[in-house]
């Protein structure tokens, strides 16, 4: 059998009609877009009726109102729910630490297969025509992605990531099949001095380097290398492609709107604030407090919800960086409260404005965040573990604390580990201020370390840190034994109590874990033993960086 492909040399009709093809190809791959939300909807619809008939069956058990038979086939539509919430459970776990979720890489694969499917048939234009979905689903806030599949901008990055790699994968295939084919024909030498060839290459090169600085290795070495980069490149090759060739322009067109709307939206949403900016003392936390702009106050902010930092005038105003609203009800409070694990670049220069006892101006962004589509949990779930690692507890004490004020401080457990006490103060103040003075008994504050033994991240700080404890000038603040249970907590013993509580295949159980990743991962592992064993959880963890 021979090799099935060769080259061709068509008529000036067939090639008329052959780009008339390959336009249309890349057409539909971005019309069939829009299957994508239809389906996920279909899902959604499909999920909640699922859920409804589920938990209608729990109650109706309980209650002991419903006649064998119904009775008999709820407990099949349990047990069916069952498998998709173990299924869920294993679809959400990671492929590849850093990498994205089962779930994610499935999607991507099928989306990629449709892609590659559609540009082997004719060799369409499909990578240039996924450019619009690839901008828009970076988008941060008003993205029509983001109503029609419920996915904040967060849980939707990581398709933005996939999307990009797949296009630069089809673009890279694209210019190798062209290259090849003019090696073939001694082509060549000719081909590279022309503009569109040029332009093409150089399109290839920029999306590969976007590709390239955007790797977690990156991102983690210099962010700020990765995301000027990223912003400056995504947007020079748009031109390139826009003249490598015409029937390219109407995609480039749109993935540009997308881009100016992108920036517009992102300047929209900056408001400038005056910041009150405390150390905490004998921590290298700071407390940032800052009166809800005007702009803000008629947005609704949700527990769990964070916003950017920045500053508003040049050289500083390159600096932009994400923290978790500490305080649950902004609106009701008229500001926002930030507490900031002070580090080396921005936060560095947020500790030392501290210093200032005068009103710092800053610039504020959002809010933002996946905890605007979290359930409601105070009426969907009948039990809820928050647990925090350290600072992670700027998101789940929101949270904790906006359950208390709905009176489900009976149903909720919130676990809080930090090194010293002292690390906690801000929180523990805040929830007896809520509590009239008294911690409430759902609440349990583990401290890893001795008051001696503190490892040094700002070497200097710390031994000013261990002075003052040494001292006792830690003294007045210090919990009480009865508040702080020493050394690490045992996580697999707290998840077992807290679903030992709930009632099998009646009850649902909502954890939200916010702190260092391997915090995270032991208390997933021991939720998942529960999933395996049917039970409905509500998974959420949150990450201070991605
Ligand atoms: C959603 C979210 C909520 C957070 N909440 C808190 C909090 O309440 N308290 C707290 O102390 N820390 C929080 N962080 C972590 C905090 O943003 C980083 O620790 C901080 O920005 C690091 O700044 P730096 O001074 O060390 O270095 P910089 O050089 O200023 O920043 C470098 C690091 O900051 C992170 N970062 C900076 N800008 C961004 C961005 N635009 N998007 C994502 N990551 C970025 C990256 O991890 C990067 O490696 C949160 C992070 C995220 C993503």
């Amino acid at each position: 059998m021979g090799y099935p492909y060769h080259f061709v040399s068509l008529s000036p009709e067939q090639d008329t009609r052959r780009r008339q093809l390959l336009n249309g190809y890349g057409q539909f791959a971005q019309l069939s877009i829009l299957l994508v939300p239809l389906l996920y909807q279909l899902g959604l619809g499909f999920r909640l009726l699922i859920s409804r008939l589920w938990r209608g069956s729990g109650y109706g058990l309980v209650k002991g109102h419903q006649s064998p038979v119904v009775a008999g086939s709820m407990q099949r539509n349990r047990e069916d729910f069952g498998g998709w919430v173990r299924l869920r459970w294993a679809l959400d776990e990671e492929l590849v630490e850093g990498w994205g979720t089962r779930g994610q890489w499935l999607a991507a694969g099928v989306w990629a297969s449709w892609l590659v499917l559609l540009a082997v048939k004719d060799t369409g234009d499909v990578a240039a025509s996924q450019l619009p979905l690839h901008y828009a689903l970076a988008l941060k806030s008003r993205s029509p992605i983001q109503y029609l599949t419920r996915l904040s901008h967060e849980e939707l990055n990581p398709y933005h990531r996939f999307l990009g790699r797949i296009i630069a994968t089809l673009m890279s295939v694209h210019a190798t099949l062209y290259l090849n084919f003019y090696v073939q024909n001694s082509l060549l030498i000719k081909r590279v001095q022309d503009i569109d060839v040029i332009l093409g290459l150089t399109a290839i090169s920029t999306a590969l380097l976007i590709n390239t600085t955007a790797l977690s290795i990156i991102r983690t070495w210099s962010y700020r290398l990765f995301f000027y980069l990223h912003v400056i490149l995504s947007l020079t090759i748009l031109p390139v492609l826009y003249f490598h060739v015409s029937y390219l322009r109407v995609y480039i067109l749109e993935a540009g709107a997308i881009y100016i709307l992108l920036i517009i939206q992102r300047n929209i949403d900056q408001s400038p604030a005056n910041a009150t900016i405390k150390s905490l003392p004998s921590t290298t936390l700071i407390s940032i407090t800052v009166p809800l702009p005007n702009s803000l106050a008629s947005r609704t902010f949700t527990p769990g919800q964070h916003i950017y930092v920045g500053f508003p005038s040049l050289p500083q105003k390159l600096r932009i960086n994400p923290f978790s609203i500490a305080n649950p009800h902004p609106n009701a409070d008229k500001k926002l409260h930030l507490v900031v694990r002070a580090m080396n670049g921005t936060t560095a220069m947020l500790a030392d404005l501290a210093k200032d006892p005068q009103p710092i101006p800053l610039l504020i962004e959002g809010p933002y965040g996946s905890a605007k589509y979290f359930p409601e949990l105070a009426s969907n779930y009948d039990r809820v573990l928050l647990v925090a690692g350290g600072v992670g507890a700027t998101f789940t004490l929101p949270i904790y604390r906006d359950l208390l004020s709905k009176g489900k401080g009976s149903i909720v457990k919130f676990v809080w580990s930090v090194k010293r006490e002292a690390d906690a103060q801000w929180g523990v103040e805040a929830l007896k201020e809520q509590c009239e003075g008294r911690l409430p008994d759902s609440f349990e504050l583990y401290v890893s370390r001795k008051a001696t033994s503190i490892s040094s991240r700002r070497g200097k700080d710390d031994e000013s840190i261990e002075l003052q404890e040494r001292e006792g000038l830690l003294g007045e603040e210090a919990l009480s034994e009865e508040t702080v249970r020493k050394g690490r907590p045992d996580i697999p013993a707290i998840v077992d109590e807290v679903f030992a509580l709930s009632r099998a295949g009646e009850e649902r159980v909502a954890v939200l874990v916010c702190g260092p990743s391997g915090l995270g991962a032991s208390v997933r592992k021991e939720v998942g033993r529960w999933v395996t064993k049917g039970r409905d959880v509500f998974w959420h963890a949150e990450e201070f960086g991605w």
